[in-house]
This record gives C-alpha cells, sequence and structure tokens, in this order.
C-alpha cells in the first residue's frame, strides 16, 4: 500500500455554507456508528483502520444497484478467488463474469476488470490515493473515488451516494428529487462541509463517510425513516415538519421499454442442457442462456421459435412449461419458457452442459430461474 498521504481539504468551490451544528452532528454520526456499525464482510475492524483499496473496490462496485445480504454472500467468493488487483487483471472476463452471477448489472463487473488493469498497467500496480486520480479509473465515479480515497488512504473527502444524498437532503428539509443536478450539488457541498467541520482525527473521513452512508442505509431509509433512533435527529428539518415522506421528491415515473423472450430447454441424450452466449453488447451482453428468439413488439409464437432456432415441428416437439416477468431499470421483460426435442443437428453456437457447469456460467437471474430453477 503507498505511503500515508497527508490530509487534505475540501476544495472551497465544493463548500456549503457551513452550518453552526456541523461540528456536533459530525461527532454524533461518528459516535452513533462506532457503537451500532453493523459487521460486513468487507467491513475491517477495528472501524476507521485504513482498508485494502482493492477490497473496497470491489465492495463498492458489487454494492451499486445491489443489496449488501446479496454482496454479503458472494464478496468473499469472488476474493479467493482474485485476491489482487494483479489476479483480476489477469483473469478472463469470462471468468470474471461467472463470479459476478447472481449480483446483475454485469456491466459493472467488466469495468471493475477493466480499473484492474487500469491499475496494473497504467498505475504500474499501485492504487491512486486520491480521489481525483482514482476518478480517471473505469466504473470509478465521483462516488466510488470518494469512498475508496477515504476509507483506504484516509483522505478528507465525501463521498456521496443515494443514501447519503437521502440523508441529507432530509437533513436540510430540501424537496428535491435525487436526479435534480441542485440535489447533487447540495449534498455534495454539504457533505464536504461536515468533513470540514468534522474532528481531525485521522481516522475521520472514513468513520464519516462511512457513518453517513450506513445511517442511510439502515436508519433513513427510503420508507419509513426510524427518526426516534436517528443520532441526528435534533438537527433534522425534515423531521420538524413532518416532511420525511416527501423527501426526496419522486422522479416521474419511468417508462421501460417492453421486451419478450422466448427461451427453450434442450435437451441431449444426456440430459445435459443446451445454452448460447448473448451477443458482446446490448443488456446480458456476453451472458450465457437457454436458446432464446427475442423481440421488441410482441412474443414470438411457437412457430416462429421453431423456425429462428431450427427445431423440430409436429405435435408435441415444443411445450410451454412456464413464464414469468421480469423488470430491468429500463425494460419490462416477459419470458415465455418452452421445452422442446433437440434438433437433429444443434445449431452453431449451441453448448450442452450439465447445470452444474451452468452454474459457473455468467448468467442473468432470469437465465439463472429458467435454466438452474433459482428465484
Ligand atoms: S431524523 Fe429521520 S429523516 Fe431526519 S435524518 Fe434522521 S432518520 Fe432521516
Amino acid at each position: 500500500m503507498p505511503g500515508s498521504p497527508a490530509p487534505t481539504r475540501t476544495p472551497a468551490h465544493d463548500r456549503a455554507g457551513v452550518s453552526g451544528a456541523d461540528p456536533a452532528i459530525a461527532r454524533s454520526l461518528i459516535r452513533w456508528f462506532r457503537a451500532t456499525a453493523r459487521d460486513l464482510p468487507w467491513r475491517d475492524r477495528p472501524l476507521g483502520t485504513r482498508r485494502d483499496p482493492y477490497r473496497v473496490l470491489v465492495s463498492e462496485l458489487m454494492l451499486q444497484q445491489t443489496q449488501a445480504s446479496r454482496v454479503a454472500e458472494r464478496f468473499d467468493r469472488f476474493l479467493e478467488r482474485f485476491p489482487t488487483v494483479g489476479d483480476l487483471a489477469a483473469a478472463d472476463e469470462a471468468e470474471v463474469l461467472a463470479l459476478w452471477s447472481g449480483l446483475g448489472y454485469y456491466r459493472r463487473a467488466r469495468l471493475l476488470h477493466g480499473a484492474a488493469r487500469a491499475i496494473v498497467g497504467a498505475h504500474a500496480g499501485h492504487f491512486p490515493d486520491r480521489a481525483a486520480t482514482l476518478a480517471g479509473l473505469p466504473g470509478v465515479g465521483r462516488y466510488t473515488a470518494g469512498a475508496v480515497a477515504s476509507l483506504s488512504f484516509l483522505e478528507r473527502t465525501p463521498a456521496v451516494d443515494a443514501n447519503v444524498l437521502r440523508v441529507i437532503l432530509r437533513l436540510e428539509g430540501r424537496e428535491l428529487s435525487p436526479s435534480d443536478p441542485r440535489a447533487t450539488a447540495l449534498c455534495w457541498a454539504r457533505a464536504g462541509s461536515l468533513h470540514e467541520a468534522a474532528p481531525r482525527a485521522r481516522e475521520t473521513p472514513s468513520l464519516l463517510n462511512e457513518a453517513l452512508i450506513e445511517l442511510g442505509a439502515v436508519v433513513c431509509t427510503p420508507r419509513s425513516p426510524r427518526c426516534g433512533g436517528c443520532p441526528i435527529a435534533e438537527h433534522c428539518r425534515a423531521r420538524a415538519s413532518g416532511a420525511q415522506g416527501r423527501i426526496p421528491a419522486r422522479k416521474g415515473a419511468a417508462v421501460r421499454a417492453r421486451l419478450y423472450f422466448a427461451s427453450v430447454l434442450v435437451r441431449d441424450g444426456r440430459g445435459r442442457l443446451a445454452v448460447e452466449r448473448r451477443p458482446d453488447t446490448g443488456l446480458w451482453a456476453g451472458l450465457y442462456q437457454a436458446p432464446t428468439v427475442e423481440r421488441v413488439d410482441r412474443m414470438s409464437t411457437p412457430a416462429e421459435v421453431r423456425r429462428r432456432l431450427g427445431l423440430p415441428g409436429g405435435r408435441g416437439t415444443l411445450s410451454r412449461v412456464g413464464g414469468f416477468d421480469f423488470q430491468t431499470t429500463h425494460r419490462a421483460c416477459r419470458f415465455e419458457v418452452f421445452e422442446a426435442s433437440r434438433p437433429a443437428g444443434a445449431p452453431g453456437g449451441w453448448r450442452f452442459l450439465s447445470k452444474g457447469a451452468i452454474a459457473e456460467l455468467g448468467l442473468s437471474s432470469p437465465q439463472r430461474r429458467i435454466l438452474l430453477g433459482d428465484s
């Protein structure tokens, strides 16, 4: 790990009008976090200790849009296979995707892989130790850069994720949507001013950022915040005015594009299932699936499925065995699942694998359900 950096100050242009309450708020948050922090696989003890930046980077990318409980199930396995940034950089993408299985949003896995390669290639294996430099790595935005810099290098810099944004908007009593640029500017500035006002102890940047993130995750939750157990309740404007439920303001309902998938379970003589790899770009790029026909306007008919996949015709050769809906951030997907007899010559690109082997592949959540019965 690089040498210990000197403490830095938050840039003046990022500062909000510092509230007179900020020193007390920062102290309360840190005291509360020391007393109540959850045990998580990526959270080292004692709290505030400089953490391995590679472990922080992996956990932060896994935690984006994925629940901590789900990450906790997979974090150790990923680190066992790729214990160092060099191991990850040297790995095949297919294996990285396979180890990411179940976490969703596979683009993050590719970006993490790219970041590891950039650290090994452009930085000679040394992690950048400043948020400004970290933010140049693939997949490392302002929040992740702040998290790694503060948790691993104790840089006095904020890290504002969706949890912190919600806490600060409520603290300030501002009914803004998270996607409103004014909300982003306000929350980064106020988080910066909290760092300015916080105790000067070496571990403060790490503790304060984690305290804010933890508060949003377990107390100041999106619905039904537990204000009675909140360490900064006396300073919270949303609580004083009863506006917690209106903050953050809701975005307009997202209009999701519809997609229709007809996936077919095809077995060979040994009971192994056919899988194919999705294209390298687009939704679930490069992941594996049961042979599938995809449309944007409507579900394919059985005749179309037969024709597109080269399946045998005739009564009883293609039968529907189920269906379900699945939503991604931007798409509403309908899956119909069929079973079919094996075609005489399996189409190019198909592989017949046991369920055990399929479980080791990179699979989207709906395909895990179709091929492995995981829900
Ligand atoms: S008092 Fe309630 S709304 Fe305000 S920060 Fe605490 S939990 Fe959130």
